[in-house]
């Protein structure tokens, strides 16, 4: 009796970590609520742990109510870790067949229990079936294998996790001995279990928590980068960005666009401040739709904008600017019957080789001054 105290603590220790590992992935989600998969993957963890330690404890003694039970826990974790995983990569998977496995792993522990009882088949049914569940799993997030550190790591700890199911329960499951049901917890089949679990398993819970912490905190640079009213960046976003993209930009040319818009206070004390951001958050899209790949856009603050063209000269940017010009002057607003257009102007600057940035931008916007002072609406640029 008394070694059985040691070796039950043993078997906690599987269970205490995946419930661990539940709380961490019911932490973040408490960070980012909308992430719906992470409760989806505490939930796979509580329903795993809950599993080994129905059989651990021999709760409920019963042995069929036992095998029920746990193989409902068992499988509902799997089904809601792959689930969680595939929502994660934003693919949809479908409930009614989450609900189908579920259904019929629950038949066919109940028949090879109580109608042709076997545990040998039982073994076989939930390992095989976890690890086909699992490796189907990997097959449709293949592409995460092509993506980011954290997803390829994820992709392939996944794929031999979901591997490792069948060569173990091919070398161990037929030494578990039918007739001796009390001795299957020191079986090999059972403490080979228990170590993928606790080795492989936790490294998947470990790489899927991480993952899913780098997802939240990509979310929160990004919401700390962006302004939430124009979906351009912020003046902080900008000019961090700015400085890498410079950097890699060499001694290639680089432009400097200032954007203000004309006689936006009018526009204000006309409809309203609310209009006003309506106006702000069209031009936010109309920047951005007009912006190559690899420019920077950018709220400075107020109806102040700037787009930073790497590999962009003076002309570019001029021709840019006008573009642009024209865009937004020719823009239908979502205000009732305006008046005039609303118009922007802009002021244009090329860095000059080894420029500081804060002089670049004196110039792009002393050039903007001189677009205001010469009647608003146009591109003027700085002399080189
Ligand atoms: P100018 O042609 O000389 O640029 O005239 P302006 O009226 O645009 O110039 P000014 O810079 O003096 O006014 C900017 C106005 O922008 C003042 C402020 O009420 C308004 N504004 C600043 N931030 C916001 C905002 O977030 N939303 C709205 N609706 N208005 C803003
Ligand atoms: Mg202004
Ligand atoms: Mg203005």
């Amino acid at each position: 009796m008394n070694d059985q105290i040691p070796r039950l603590l043993l078997n906690l220790i599987g269970p205490g970590t995946l419930a661990v590992f539940g709380a961490g992935f019911l932490w973040a989600w408490s960070i980012e609520k909308r992430r719906h998969y992470l409760l989806m993957l505490a939930a796979a963890c509580l329903l795993f742990s809950a599993g080994i330690a129905t059989q651990v404890l021999s709760l409920p003694p019963d042995a069929g109510l036992n095998a029920l039970l746990s193989n409902f826990f068992y499988t509902a974790a799997v089904i809601m870790a792959a689930g969680g995983l595939l929502r994660r990569a934003g693919q949809r998977p479908s409930p009614w067949l989450g609900l189908a496995i579920l259904a019929l792993f629950m038949g066919l522990i109940f028949y090879f229990f109580y109608i042709e009882r076997s545990l040998a088949a039982r073994i076989y049914v939930q390992n095989f079936g976890f690890g086909a569940i699992l490796l189907g799993t990997a097959l449709r997030l293949r592409s995460l294998a092509r993506g980011p550190l954290m997803d390829r790591v994820l992709f392939w700890t996944l794929l031999v996790f979901s591997l490792q199911f069948f060569p173990r329960t091919l070398l161990t499951a037929p030494l578990v001995r039918q007739a001796d049901p009390a001795r299957f917890g020191s079986s090999p089949f059972w403490l080979a279990l228990q170590f993928s679990l606790s080795v492989v398993g936790a490294a998947l819970a470990l790489t899927v928590l991480l993952a899913a912490l780098s997802d939240l905190i990509e979310d929160l640079r990004r919401e700390r980068d962006m302004d939430r009213l124009t979906g351009v960046l912020n003046r902080r976003g900008f000019e961090e960005r700015s400085v890498a993209l410079l950097r890699r930009a060499g001694r290639e040319p680089s432009a400097l666009v200032l954007i203000d818009l004309d006689h936006f206070k009018r526009i204000n004390d006309t409809y309203g401040h609310q209009q006003g951001d309506h106006v702000l958050r069209d031009i936010g899209t109309l920047l951005r739709h007009s912006a190559r790949r690899g420019d920077l856009v950018c709220r400075l603050g107020g109806e102040e904008f700037a787009m930073l063209m790497p590999g962009a000269d003076l002309e570019g940017a001029q021709a840019a600017a006008e573009r642009l010009r024209a865009v937004i002057a020719a823009h239908r607003f979502p205000l009732p019957a305006l008046a005039e257009p609303i118009t922007a102007s802009f002021g244009l600057a090329q860095r000059r080789p080894g420029e500081p940035f804060a002089i670049w931008f004196d110039r792009a916007d002393a050039a903007l001054y001189t677009a205001k002072a010469q009647g608003r609406n146009r591109a003027v640029p700085a002399g080189l």
